[in-house]
This record gives C-alpha cells, structure tokens and sequence, in this order.
C-alpha cells in the first residue's frame, strides 16, 4: 500500500508494518525523513469514536490536575503568568475550569467534545499568550492544519504526547498505539517535532517524553523544567498576586454578585 507522511509530505512505497487494530489489519509508515509513525488513511475513526472504551478513562481528573502544574510552570518560564490560555483540545473543560480556580485566564475550545464544565469561557479569537493541546496530536487525521491553526490562536504552544521509541515498537509491544481504540493514529519523534518547529520558525523544548513546547522566544529548557517539578508540588509559588475566578465567574454567569461579598 502507498501513502504520504500526513507531516513532511514524503512519498511512502511500501508499509513498514502492520497490526490487528479494531479487529481489522492496519499498514504503519515510519517516514524515514522526519520521523512520524502514522497508520494507513484511517478510515475506520467513526467506529474508534463510538467504542465504549471512552467510558474508561480513569485517569481523566489525575492527567488534568497535572495539567495545571505544567500550564503554571509554562506560563511562568514564558513570562505571561497573566496571559490568557486558550485550552484547544479542551473535552468537558475540566482543565479550564481548574485553571480559573487558580486565577488563570484560561478559554475552552474543542471541535469534537461539549463543554460541559466551562461554559460561558468559550474562546472566540481573544488574543491569547499561549495554547494547550493535551494528549490531541496522536488523532489528528491532518497534523500540519492542526499545527497551522494553533499557532494562528497564539504564539507558543503546549501539547502532550507520548513519544514513540527508537527503534520503533511492534504493535503489540507499545501501548500508545491504542490498538484496542483505534484513536491514535499518528505517532512523534523529537525529530518530527523538531521538523514542525523549524517550519513554523519556533524553538522546541521538550522533557524527551510526554510534554512539548514550542515557543516564539526561546529560553533555557531547564528553566521550564524545574518549574515544573516545583509547580506539580507547590502550585500556589505560581499563582501569587493572581487571584482566583471562582467568584468573579459565578458573578459573570449568574448576572448578580455573589452573596458572600
Ligand atoms: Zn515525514
């Protein structure tokens, strides 16, 4: 089978490999250019979305309750902890609605998901310092307009997502691969990264893991990633002088002041 990398547009003649995905045998690439492991054209998403396996999602409060300390912590090393946050791949505006709690300007935004715990808290072209994309770039079907889009709501940009190894893995040797959702269907390399980074003229600093930054004005990555650990443990060292929106939202929503004033 023939395909193209769906992130640098490089040729592919032949498959790499091949899994059992979703009860159906699916053709992996691995670009020999710039790195990304993506499946065969995923025609089989419908299906993938529909799967009651979204139903066990257990980790979904522990993943964005670290999300704060990582958005507190990027904010910081930034210099814009009064920026606003646009949360692009925002679900039920869970993380939006903790970042506000901390005082945060954070915004929900999300194609695919109902906000269902930040609503009145859409984004809607604000200028915005920074984006968030947790744990999104591993489904997107078209990388590069994904990226395109990000970066036309802000100039620096957080995601999350788990970097595939070298060598690469068998399928059934990696966990990400997601063969039992079918939802992942593209996988990164500092490589790829890196690629996307000098495309869109921005400075990549990763933890070599999960989290990823791309930024307009770079600045030394241990920076960032002692802010983190610091941010994860003492999360209120970095949100001094910010006040909470808790009230000043329900103040907002409710059209009234709140009692307890
Ligand atoms: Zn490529």
């Amino acid at each position: 089978m023939k395909s193209h990398c769906r992130v640098c547009g490089k040729a592919h003649t032949t498959a790499n490999f091949s899994g059992e995905l979703l009860g159906q045998k699916i053709d992996y690439f691995d670009c020999p250019v710039c790195g990304y492991v993506q499946t065969q054209e995923p025609t089989w998403l419908d299906k993938a979305y529909a799967s009651a396996i979204n139903n066990c999602d257990t980790g979904i409060m522990l993943r964005n309750q670290n999300n704060v300390g990582v958005v507190l912590a990027t904010l910081t090393a930034l210099g814009k902890r009064f920026g606003c946050v646009i949360d692009y791949a925002g679900g039920y505006g869970i993380l939006v609605r903790l970042l506000r709690d901390k005082g945060v300007d954070a915004l929900w935004s999300d194609p695919y998901c109902t906000n269902l715990l930040a609503i009145g808290f859409e984004y809607s072209d604000e200028e915005a310092s920074l984006v968030t994309a947790f744990e999104a770039f591993e489904h997107f079907v078209e990388p590069l307009r994904e990226v395109e889009k990000l970066f036309s709501i802000a100039p620096n940009l957080l995601i999350s997502t788990e970097l595939i190894p070298t060598p690469t893995p068998a399928p059934e040797r990696w966990w990400y691969y997601g063969l039992d959702h079918g939802q992942h269907i593209g996988f990164y390399r500092i490589q790829t990264l890196e690629w996307i980074a000098r495309r869109y003229k921005k400075h990549l600093i990763s933890d070599g893991q999960r989290y990823h930054l791309f930024v307009e004005k770079k600045f030394p990555a241990i920076f960032w990633r002692f802010y983190r650990k610091v941010a994860n443990r003492l999360p209120s060292l970095f949100t001094r002088g910010m006040r909470s929106k808790v009230w000043d939202d329900f103040d907002k929503l409710s059209g009234k002041l709140a009692i307890r004033r």
